[in-house]
């Protein structure tokens, strides 16, 4: 494993595990939206804007609505790059 790739396990390893009431508040909120992916659906899960592999926090301020389906979909890519690459197309 190469030194990025380390520093980015070390950061995911940092943030697991961590949500906070507010946090927990701000997912079930969230779980009455629209999926932040744009395919119509209702949002039954949470997902991280930036994802925890890029070093991005389990904190409310990260999350965003997301449906079953697009929950995890978007892999390692941010969900700006991902909403970006499916413009793209
Ligand atoms: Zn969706």
């Amino acid at each position: 494993m190469d030194r990025m790739m380390q520093r980015r396990a070390d950061r995911a390893q940092q943030y697991r595990g961590r949500s906070d009431p507010e946090t927990l508040e701000y997912e079930n909120i969230l779980r009455r939206d629209p999926c932040s992916y744009l395919c119509g659906c209702d949002a039954t899960c949470t997902d991280h804007i930036m994802p925890r592999i890029e070093g991005g926090p389990d904190h409310w301020s990260n999350f965003t609505a997301s449906c079953q389906r697009h929950n995890g979909f978007k892999g390692s890519k941010s969900l700006l790059e991902y909403l970006l690459a499916q413009l793209a197309r």
